[in-house]
């Protein structure tokens, strides 16, 4: 898609630090990154975040996040991940082109990188009933 940057890294229009390709999916390191190796999968096809994919696109993504994150795990020594999808501007998406965020995590690093609400069981059973009720 024009004026995508991502479409752009994918037709070799704009450099980036490959980790991984196939036919369907491109792999590089964020260039702002979260923390030491932290890498973003995309499909090559261009759609605007992962709730406009074909399921079956999961299941490589699923395999390839395996892949990278066990050669961050052994080339760089991450401990644990933080795997990640904005979708949308309240989310903190800022490139409208699906990817998932790969993000180390070293031993002694903090743990969680959101803060919990407070609720209660009221909210929290009035919550799941609006959604089930809209489950097709
Ligand atoms: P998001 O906020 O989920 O949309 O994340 C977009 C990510 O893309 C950010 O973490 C950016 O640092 C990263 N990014 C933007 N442009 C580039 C680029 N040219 N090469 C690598 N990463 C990029």
């Amino acid at each position: 898609m024009k004026n995508c940057i991502f479409c752009k890294i994918v037709a070799g229009e704009i450099p980036c630090n490959k980790i991984y390709e196939d036919e369907e999916l491109l792999s590089f390191l964020d260039i702002n990154p979260a923390n030491k190796g932290h890498v973003i999968i995309i499909p090559k096809k261009h759609k605007e975040n992962l709730l406009e994919e074909n399921p079956k696109i999961g299941e490589n993504i699923v395999k390839i996040s395996q892949k990278i994150s066990k050669a961050i795990k052994e080339g760089l020594g991450a401990k644990s991940f933080n795997i990640v999808t904005n979708i949308g501007k309240e989310a903190g998406q800022e490139v409208f082109h699906t990817h998932i965020h790969l993000i180390p995590k070293y031993e002694g690093e903090e743990t969680h990188f959101w803060k919990a609400k407070k609720t209660n069981i009221t909210e929290l059973t009035l919550q799941a009933e609006k959604i089930i009720s809209k489950l097709d």
